[in-house]
């Protein structure tokens, strides 16, 4: 799958893309990390790629001509590839996004602003999607794209060591994962669930059921309200509320 990240900011971007699972994907050739400084594309003698507003008002805008050029030279190299602008008027970014374009695998080109954000003619004639990563604004959408590119990669089939590993994730069927640990056994008087240590895997699968629901019910409870809880998971509730009544009487 190809990533391709349009950004007046190429340091920041490359960073990312010589690092940890990402890098990896790289080399092994499962994703593209590519790169294009915008300002490469300004034909002014300066390299200039902002402008100030038509009707006024504070700060500048990205120019159209340089971010049209890019595109272009983007779409060239990886034409079955959406063209995604960040910005924080988007659709909100989650998990079942990240899966969406995980499994189209057709790749991506994002757009990160600058400044005051983009002329408004590159967006309505160059752009297939606005994604936002929440409610907050931030200097440019270098982050943005180096989020959801991070998360997306993560899904492609053999990025990560264990091809089993994002399927416990939270936000897998609106729950949250489980508590997990490592070594060692007992950690400043903590000790490791006894379950956990058993090697009996239905046990164990049982417990971490258990904590998923928990940790959802405390820490996420909008995400129980999506959909309905399971026979297994309503067992696990009418046990827990059992074990609460007995220890308030
Ligand atoms: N004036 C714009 C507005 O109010 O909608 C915000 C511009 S922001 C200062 C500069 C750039 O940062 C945007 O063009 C966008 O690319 C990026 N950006 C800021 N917040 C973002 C967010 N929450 N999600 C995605 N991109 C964001």
């Amino acid at each position: 799958m190809d990533f391709t990240v349009l950004t007046l900011f190429p340091e920041l971007i490359n960073s990312f893309f010589e690092h940890g699972m990402i890098q990896r994907g790289i080399d092994k050739k499962l994703i593209t990390g590519n790169c294009v400084n915008v300002r490469d594309f300004s034909t002014d003698r300066h390299h200039k790629v902002d402008d100030k507003p038509y009707g006024g008002g504070s700060g500048m805008l990205m120019k159209p001509e340089p971010l049209k050029a890019a595109i272009e030279m983007a779409k060239e190299k990886s034409p079955c590839s959406k063209v995604v602008l960040m910005t924080p008027q988007g659709a909100r970014f989650n998990q079942n996004k990240a899966f969406e374009m995980a499994s189209r695998n057709k790749g991506l080109i994002f757009i990160c602003g600058r400044y005051e954000g983009i002329d408004e003619r590159v967006y309505t004639t160059m752009i297939d999607e606005e994604i936002s990563i929440g409610d907050y604004v931030m200097t440019g959408g270098e982050l943005a794209s180096m989020v959801i590119i991070d998360s997306v990669a993560r899904l492609i089939p053999g990025l990560l060591g264990c091809s089993e590993s994002f399927k416990s994730d939270s936000f897998i069927d609106d729950r949250l994962e489980y508590a997990q640990y490592t070594r060692p056994e007992e950690f400043e008087g903590l000790k490791v669930p006894d379950v956990l240590l058993s090697g009996n895997h239905e046990k164990i699968r049982l417990w971490r059921k258990r904590s998923s629901l928990q940790r959802t019910f405390l820490k996420r409870p909008d995400l129980l309200e999506k959909g309905k809880l399971s026979d297994e998971e309503k067992q696990i509730v009418t046990r827990w509320c059992q074990e609460l009544e007995d220890l308030v009487q």
